[in-house]
């Protein structure tokens, strides 16, 4: 398990809350220490054209320094994927987030779609055919499942469920539907959390569905899975939940 991360993703590049200062520190402190880190590269303007407009970039350039986080996001969430397909588990510590943002528009402190980027960019080179993409953020993904709609190769789906239990086995539910892809990504959100926005998950539950993934990994496409960060806004408990779900993805497959 390795841990993709640049200095620079502290930097406060919106007055969102996923951009808040702080917020990468309190994940850093937690996973310091206990993962390998490395550091990616901003993705180019041809791997957002994988999956956006020409409009949308341009929209998104004229916000300069933000343009640049949002580069650098993409990046981080490309080298998670590369470290995936060669059998190394990976999450990407990456701001800002990117699952509401659609092939032409985005919102919700979201500007281009990390996760998409990086499977396509997989996809368009020909190294994977199958892929899956599993959100549990507490909010819907619409930006990636915008773009993955018309694309049969590519299964979105976001858990969901009003109790601890259900959440749990409709990912399971999910994830027994499909015995074929050749990777798995994941938008790893925490805002569900019982002291985040969405007050429902325990923080050993993030370690559950981490376990959870890993094994259908191990199963399924030889390990293959990376994660990229999308929400989780309290602080306090951010980075523990971040340490729970990579403890889960990052053990031996059962
Ligand atoms: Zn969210």
């Amino acid at each position: 398990m390795k841990v993709v991360f640049h200095e620079r993703y502290k930097e406060v590049y919106a007055s969102d809350p996923a951009a808040a200062y702080g917020r990468m520190e309190s994940i850093v402190k937690e996973l310091k220490g206990r993962y390998v880190f490395v550091e990616p590269a901003p993705a180019s303007e041809d791997d957002l054209q994988l999956v956006h407009h020409l409009e949308h970039i341009e929209r998104v350039k004229q916000r300069g320094p933000l343009y640049e986080a949002a580069l650098l996001a993409a990046g981080g969430a490309i080298l998670a994927s590369e470290l995936a397909m060669e059998g190394e588990s990976a999450f990407g510590l990456i701001r800002p987030p990117g699952h509401h943002a659609s092939p032409g528009s985005s919102w919700g402190f979201c500007w281009f779609n990390n996760v998409a980027i990086a499977v396509e960019k997989l996809r368009a080179a020909g190294r994977i055919k199958k892929a899956i993409v599993v959100d549990f953020d507490l909010h819907y993904g619409d930006g990636t499942a915008n773009i993955f709609a018309r694309v049969p190769e590519v299964a979105y789906h976001h858990v969901e469920g009003y109790t601890r239990q259900v959440f749990l086995d409709d990912l399971k539910e999910f994830l027994e539907a499909r015995q074929d892809c050749d990777l798995v990504a994941v938008s790893a959100g925490f805002d569900r959390h019982e002291r985040d926005w969405g007050g429902l998950l325990k923080t050993e539950d993030y370690e559950t569905i981490g376990r959870i993934l890993r094994d259908y990994a191990a199963r399924t496409c030889r390990g293959r899975v990376f994660a990229v960060l999308e929400g989780g806004y309290n602080h306090d408990v951010l980075g523990e939940n971040v340490r729970a779900f990579l403890d889960g993805l990052g053990r031996p497959a059962a």
